[in-house]
């Protein structure tokens, strides 16, 4: 299938590693032309040199910390002065810090609300315009299946994510007439470097091992394996391009079937 998507403007925010990184090399693999964001400038040239090295788009990269509204502004002028436009954004960010509700202080909350809901909002803001008067555009929120069904022990994530989808679920109806589209892709337990960190860390905890938690999570799934990167990338790229131009404000799970709700 043709996405449509040759020479269209990417920009996937913290997209050094992990889901944010299979997006940027699927959409690379689709022909669009790229906007990377990260803190670590040595793993973003690492993701730089690997999309280039295998795809004939241009990209470029931006070191940038996304919770903060100046450097969201910073990427903006780049991909602006760059490429004149941005027609996809993928609004991704680190996760929020785990633990119980008395864990977290209230800079916690305040930290969880700039990096996760401020940072989409933000992001979203500079490059709306734009896509309203081209009449075209693809947002897509990387959220959580925590949003369907909270995580225990994930009350900053499970909290934050239930107002992007607020956000996105509205706006897609306020910019529907200009073939803006505005969704929400939910993934359920990827194999990226934040779930190995987080087997890791509850084995510590647990007196376990990596190897008993990666299954404990697997046991959960219809499907009885984690999902890979690039499984969660096909749907977003799928999402971001032209053949979507009939699905807005929804919210997709990629979570081989871990989700238990009717709708
Ligand atoms: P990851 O830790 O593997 O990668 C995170 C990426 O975000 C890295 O490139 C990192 O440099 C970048 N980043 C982190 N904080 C940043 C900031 N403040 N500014 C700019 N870049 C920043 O994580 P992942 O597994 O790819 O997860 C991506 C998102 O999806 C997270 O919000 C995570 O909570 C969510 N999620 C992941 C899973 C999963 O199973 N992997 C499940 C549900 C939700």
């Amino acid at each position: 299938m043709d996405l449509g998507i040759k020479d269209k403007v990417a920009l996937v925010t913290a997209s050094s590693r992990g889901l944010g990184r299979a997006v940027a090399e699927e959409l690379a693999a689709e022909g669009a032309n790229l906007v990377l964001c990260a803190r670590s400038e040595s793993s973003l040239d690492e993701t730089v040199r690997a999309i280039t090295g295998s795809s004939s788009v241009r990209v470029i990269s931006v070191v940038a910390d996304i919770s903060d509204p100046a450097a969201v502004e910073r990427v903006w002028a780049c991909a602006r002065d760059e490429f004149g436009r941005v027609d996809i954004l993928v609004n991704n960010a680190g996760g929020p810090r785990a633990g119980p509700f008395e864990a977290h202080p209230p800079s916690a909350w305040t930290d969880a609300w700039r990096l996760t809901f401020e940072s989409a909002v933000n992001m979203t803001r500079s490059v709306l315009p734009g896509m309203k008067q081209r009449l075209w555009g693809r947002i897509i929120n990387i959220t959580s299946i925590a949003v369907k069904q909270p995580v225990d022990g994930l009350i900053l994530s499970n909290s934050v994510r239930a107002a992007v989808t607020g956000f996105a679920r509205t706006l897609a109806n306020e910019v529907a007439t200009y073939g803006v589209t505005v969704n929400n892709v939910m993934p359920g337990y990827t194999l990226t470097d934040r779930i190995a960190h987080l087997a890791e860390s509850n084995a510590t905890r647990r007196g376990t091992t990596v190897a008993a938690e990666i299954a404990a999570m697997e046991s959960q799934i219809p499907m009885r394996r984690l999902g890979t990167p690039k499984e969660f990338a096909a749907m977003v790229a799928f999402l971001a391009s032209e053949r979507a131009t009939y699905t807005t404000g929804a919210s997709i799970p990629v979570d081989g079937g871990w989700i238990r709700s009717l709708l």
